[in-house]
């Protein structure tokens, strides 16, 4: 977030910017695949272990309906406000592609009379604290393909190896309308996207490649194009800044940019042109004449909503009222679920959640950014931050020095315990450690002694320098008191 965000506004160019994005979700939270039995906790093992011959396309087999699946899709659908059409169909994708076992992907498809599980929809969004609607066009049920795989690079590789285990996975695909303004807007979008699906239940977005999205941008009068191959969340914004100052300066330039697709290479930080081919490919859509209909009942649609859990923004509101946080702090608290489930499981362990939020806002979260990381990836538990906390409040460390401990916990993964100990962060509070500090500050800094014993103003220079000399760890109140007594004495002695 942080850096980044800032060089939206490095143009001041009022140009329009149009950005669309298609996003593929895998429902990872279904424990078996959209058309078969197979499992779907497939990362990190063997390749084509989980396969079985209705994923791997094999003559003779017959697809059948994870029922779950639908509830997960028409529970989005809810959440996403679309409309959800009492009849949906399965359709078929033709395309040859190693990657596709059956030469055909099993997908939806709103023309022709298609109709795919949601129309419409929008999420709101917050940007320079306005709301933002940005509109939906679908949301579609299909297959994951499987993966292909080189050995080195793409380039250098002699062959490709394909693993199925991915094939058959369930995706929902997400396309929007082009209402996007920025590549900071797609990026806030995809982040409440995310934080949305995570509350439902449906998706773990933080497992790799569990969200994938492709891009369409252009400046309004100039001509589309679509970014590929954007495989995090985080490189979104990288590749829709990227492109947008490649088609700013091709329009300063008087070139007209190309109507083509391009391929994000995240390593270089750049987009590479794909091809420029740009009509619809003629996939020859026609209905999966394998699956029935699904009918959807209003009870159906009505017993989902009845089970939907807390979403983002009714929790961000809890926040506000329970809580007493400031609206922006809720806001950002819940743009992910794992960092307000982690707000919230401070809360139990310490009831204080204005310091808990404090901190999370200004320290936990800058340190997340600087690293690239987000909370679920760090080590830092409930248990160790609120410690920390506690720390504080007992006086074993100061303020100052609790935000080194936090970095160090962040950074090293250890216990504030540890860090404390071995670091030496402990606050001195023995009067005879600290008198020695003042001493060592009196005949290092005689002239500013003598303007304290002139004027009492100037304790804080010499307190400030035991301070510097103690890293933060001297008692502060200890620490002004024993340099004003010895003050006091020596204004006694010159009288
Ligand atoms: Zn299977
Ligand atoms: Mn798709």
């Amino acid at each position: 977030m942080g850096t980044a965000v800032e060089k939206d506004n490095m143009f001041s160019d009022s140009d329009e910017v149009l950005i669309g994005l298609e996003i593929h979700v895998q429902l990872t939270k279904l424990k078996t695949k959209l058309f078969c039995g197979c499992a779907t906790d497939y990362r990190g093992k063997e390749p084509n272990t989980y396969v079985c011959p209705i994923c791997l396309g094999l003559p003779g087999t017959l697809p059948v309906v994870n029922k779950k699946a639908i509830d997960f899709a028409i529970m989005v659908g809810l959440a996403l406000e679309c409309e959800i059409p009492l009849k949906t169909f399965f359709y078929r994708k033709n395309y040859y592609y190693p990657d596709m076992p059956k030469n055909y992907q099993i997908s939806q498809y709103n023309k022709a009379g298609g109709v795919p599980i949601g129309l419409g929809g929008h999420v709101t969004i917050e940007i320079n604290k306005q709301k933002k609607t940005i509109n939906l066009t679908r949301i579609q049920l299909e297959e994951d393909p499987g993966r292909l795989t080189y050995l080195g690079s793409i380039t250098s590789s002699d062959y490709t190896l394909v693993d199925y285990n991915r094939a058959g996975i369930t995706l929902l695909e997400i396309v929007t309308e082009p209402d996007l303004r920025s590549p900071r807007e797609a990026r806030l979008f995809l982040q409440k996207l995310r934080s949305i699906i995570e509350h439902l239940g449906v998706a773990d977005g933080s497992l790799e490649g569990s969200m994938r999205c492709d891009a369409n941008i252009s400046i309004r009068g100039g001509n589309r194009v679509e970014v590929k191959n954007i495989s995090s969340f985080k490189a979104v914004q990288k590749a829709l800044q990227f492109e947008l100052i490649r088609q700013r300066r091709q329009k300063a330039d008087g070139v007209k940019t190309v109507m083509e697709t391009r391929h994000w290479d995240d390593e270089k930080g750049i987009t590479i042109s794909l091809r420029t081919k740009e009509e619809e490919h003629d996939y020859r859509y026609f209905p999966e004449p394998d699956l029935v209909p699904i009918e959807i009942t209003p009870d159906w649609i009505e017993k989902i909503r009845s089970q939907m859990p807390e979403l983002p923004d009714a929790r961000r509101e809890r926040f506000i009222r329970d809580y007493q946080i400031p609206p922006y702090d809720a806001g950002v608290l819940t743009s992910s679920k794992a960092l307000a489930d982690f707000f919230e499981n401070c809360i139990k362990l310490y009831n204080h959640p204005k310091i808990i939020s404090n901190w999370i806002m200004s320290d936990l979260l800058r340190h997340l950014n600087d690293l690239n990381i987000e909370i679920n990836e760090s080590t830092v538990t409930p248990e160790q931050f609120v410690n920390m906390l506690k720390y504080i409040d007992t006086g074993t460390i100061s303020r100052r020095s609790a935000k080194k401990v936090l970095w160090d916990m962040i950074r090293e993964g250890k216990p504030p315990e540890q860090i404390i100990q071995e670091d030496g962060h402990q606050r001195i509070g023995d009067e005879n450690v600290i008198r020695q500090f003042v001493d060592e500050i009196f005949k290092e800094y005689p002239q500013a002694v003598q303007d304290a014993i002139k004027d009492d103003k100037a304790i804080n220079f010499l307190s400030g320098q035991v301070m510097r000399k103690t890293r933060g760890t001297a008692d502060p109140k200890i620490t002004y008191q024993l340099i004003k007594e010895k003050i006091d004495l020596l204004r006694k002695k010159a009288n």
